[in-house]
């Protein structure tokens, strides 16, 4: 058994509370209100909910480049860049990738990875000794299943992927697919194919928003790849409004993955508040891929993130729950407990 005392972010609301979490083989069993002379913070650690990491071969090659030119299928300078990657380095890259993620307080993340069943099982030869863990969502072919835990669409103007629908339906398995990015065209077909999960959104209008919360489908808005391949800003309140809404990093070649630049940059871009950045960091994704963490609460697994309360950047804050939203970074990071 241990305990974890400080500023205690609990429950649902991340309320600041002085106390301390019981964590017993890897389950917190208490959460409870103490005197304490720790100064730590202790949060839900992150689950970042919209990655590729597969393009940690290819980080800031694609400086200026438009959304086709980046990214794009088949040959966007992100798909070049991988298909001359050897496995080995593809493997060794994504570890580093993941290294930094749990660095940086990230319990699980969700990436959609290309290159199907191959790709999956690199991902999951990564994963490999590592801490963080990888939620795929493979691509390609269902049989992709056989490792992955979804499957991933590129968009539903890339391809007609009803056939692929049904096989991860029968499978039993979350479909998720990027909608709504350079323009609205591809929303209304994404939606069509009742996807457990969208991301991106960006171009969502009134009609594709009601269609969203008639279908309960959670959306991963990833706000900085959209600034940095500017194709415009996630109506954020919108989607909250209308669905659950979770934070991505997205492509490691454009942006690092780390959770606290996305709350930041969130919080004050957007017209959120930071509890539900918060929530977007660590609840949202959780909820969205079935894992049992993201809240401090009796009975949830203890993925646990303590900062260090008194760090020359965090020292005497009004407001925790602002300072590990705004302000924090992974320099003040002080355990990460997985
Ligand atoms: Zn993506």
């Amino acid at each position: 058994m241990e305990q974890l005392e400080g500023t205690v972010l609990a429950g649902s609301a991340f309320e600041p509370m002085a106390g301390r979490v019981v964590v017993d083989d890897g389950e917190i069993t208490a959460v409870e209100a103490v005197d304490t002379e720790s100064t730590d913070i202790v949060l839900p650690a992150f689950v970042n909910a919209h990655t590729h990491i597969g393009d940690s071969v290819a980080k800031d090659a694609a400086v200026g480049l438009s959304l086709e030119e980046a990214v794009a299928p088949p040959d966007s300078r992100k798909h070049r860049r991988l298909a001359a990657a050897s496995r080995e380095e593809l493997v060794a890259a994504m570890g580093r990738t993941m290294g930094f993620m749990e660095q940086t307080g990230t319990a699980a993340f969700l990436d959609f990875r290309e290159f199907g069943l191959e790709g999956a099982r690199a991902l999951r030869a990564a994963e490999d000794g590592r801490d963080v863990s990888a939620f795929i969502f493979g691509s390609d072919d269902p049989a992709v299943l056989a490792v992955a835990d979804g499957f991933g669409a590129s968009g539903a103007n890339d391809a007609d992927f009803s056939a692929e629908r049904a096989a991860v339906r029968e499978a039993g398995a979350p479909f998720a697919i990027h909608a709504g990015e350079p323009d609205a065209t591809d929303i209304h077909p994404a939606l069509d194919l009742e996807p457990d999960l969208l991301i991106h959104m960006v171009h969502a209008e009134a009609d594709h928003l009601e269609r969203v919360a008639d279908q309960s489908v959670p959306i991963v808005a990833c706000p900085r790849t959209n600034a940095v391949l500017d194709v415009g800003r996630p109506p954020i309140r919108e989607l909250l409004d209308h669905t659950t809404v979770a934070l991505g990093t997205d492509n490691v070649m454009l942006n690092g993955p780390s959770m606290f630049r996305e709350m930041e940059y969130t919080a004050k871009n957007f017209d959120v508040t930071d509890r539900e950045v918060l929530r977007m960091a660590t609840t949202a994704g959780a909820a969205i891929a079935g894992l049992d963490c993201g809240v401090i609460e009796p009975g949830r697994r203890a993925a646990l993130l303590v900062l260090d309360g008194d760090s020359d950047n965090l020292a005497g804050t009004e407001n925790p729950r602002s300072a590990v939203v705004r302000r924090a970074t992974g320099l003040d990071v002080k355990r990460v407990v997985l």
